[in-house]
């Protein structure tokens, strides 16, 4: 068993907390809170022990009534991977903690890509991040565009990227976050970081990025292009993108015509939190002309790199091979459970209006 804890039990934490609990060959030793509040509480219904992620609180938590198993340090010392899940550069912070117990930690995407070792999607580098002492598993907009990006640059080689990434304001929990009634370049310079980023992954891809931040909560929007260096038609790129196990390509049927059904679609097929793991892309939105493939993908911030931390655990300790980890992480996420609820009969079917 791999003994992994979680530092940072917000927004991505508690999610990669959930989804270590269920993995066969892993044990969540606890998680880290830096204060009681509700989540501390959920934490500790759902059995995760409680550790202080910043001594100096830990009274916070015994008046609150709260039983701590101890302070982050502790925590470090248990585990042979930690998930840091913290806010954007305490992550690089923690750095010294995870070296002076020798415990390899993943950071996240909010993290400088200098900070770490490898910065990591699953299924472009798994290999890479063996013997690692820290990883980044990048940010869910840069995972998003890798995942896409590997199968088409596999397949027909991409030639120039372009993507303007209408990003969500806030997670929906986040009330300090906008704007409320805007539409910003974001940043209104070229590119945004995205390209960069994702150059971290795939060094070779000539990609532009553009930002734009609008008063939404649910998910992020791309709008995708791709000049390939073959032309090949619509549907073989749907055939190609429908076959990778970390894409949702949304058949018409289903009649879901944006952000908000997805998210609904999510919480009726019973997804936990109403979670998308998988990147959404319209695939009516797929459209090739000569070389230049078109499409739109949305993406749900605060699920999709989920599986990519519980693959980044395996990769760490170098136990499975990433198609072993892939298919075991979107198993027990219940991934594949939801892919057949969305391909059953029923479906596939076209549905009479109902309005
Ligand atoms: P969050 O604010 O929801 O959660 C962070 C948690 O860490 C909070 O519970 C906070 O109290 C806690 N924390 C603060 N300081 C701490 C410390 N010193 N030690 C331990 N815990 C501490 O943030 P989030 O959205 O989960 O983001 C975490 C990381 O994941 C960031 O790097 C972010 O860029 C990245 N990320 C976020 C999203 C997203 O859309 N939410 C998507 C992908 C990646």
């Amino acid at each position: 068993m791999i003994r992994v804890g979680v530092n940072g039990y917000g927004t991505i934490g508690k999610r990669v907390a959930d989804g270590i609990r269920l993995q066969p060959d892993m044990q969540l030793i606890g998680v880290a809170k830096t204060r009681p509040n509700f989540e501390a509480e959920a934490a500790v219904q759902k059995g995760y022990a409680l550790y202080s992620a910043i001594p100096e609180r830990s009274r916070l938590f015994d008046e609150a009534g709260i039983d701590l198993h101890g302070e982050v340090a502790d925590l470090v010392s248990e585990c042979d991977v930690i998930v840091d899940a913290t806010p954007s550069g305490v992550g690089a912070e923690n750095c010294s903690l995870y070296r002076e117990h020798d415990t390899p930690a993943i950071l996240q995407g909010g993290e400088s890509p200098d900070t770490v070792d490898e910065s990591f999607v699953a299924q472009a580098n798994y290999d890479d991040a063996a013997g690692a002492e820290l990883l980044r598993v990048v940010s869910c907009n840069t995972t998003g565009l890798s995942r896409l990006l590997e199968p088409i640059d596999g397949e027909y080689g991409v030639d120039k990227a372009r993507a303007t990434l209408i990003r969500r304001g806030g997670d929906p929990g986040e009330t300090d976050r906008g704007p409320i009634n805007d539409i910003l370049p974001d940043p209104v310079t070229l590119p945004s970081h995205h390209g960069p980023d994702v150059q971290t992954i795939f060094p070779d891809v000539d990609i532009d990025t553009l930002g734009v931040t609008v008063p939404a909560t649910l998910m992020h929007l791309h709008s995708v292009n791709l000049t390939l260096e073959t032309e090949p038609s619509a549907s073989a790129v749907a055939d190609l993108l429908s076959r990778q196990s970390r894409l949702f390509v949304v058949p018409p049927e289903l009649r879901i015509d944006g952000t908000a059904a997805l998210k609904e679609f999510a919480t009726d097929a019973g997804r936990p939190r109403g979670d998308l793991w998988e990147n959404c892309l319209w695939e009516e939105s797929i459209a090739v002309e000569g070389t230049d493939l078109y499409l739109f993908q949305s993406i749900h911030q605060e699920a999709n790199v989920v599986p990519e931390n519980i693959d980044a655990i395996r990769a760490l300790v170098g136990r499975k091979s990433a198609a072993e980890s892939i298919a075991l992480t979107n198993d027990r996420l219940g991934m594949t459970t939801a892919r057949q609820h969305i391909q059953s009969p029923q479906h596939r079917t076209p549905q009479p209006a109902d309005d």
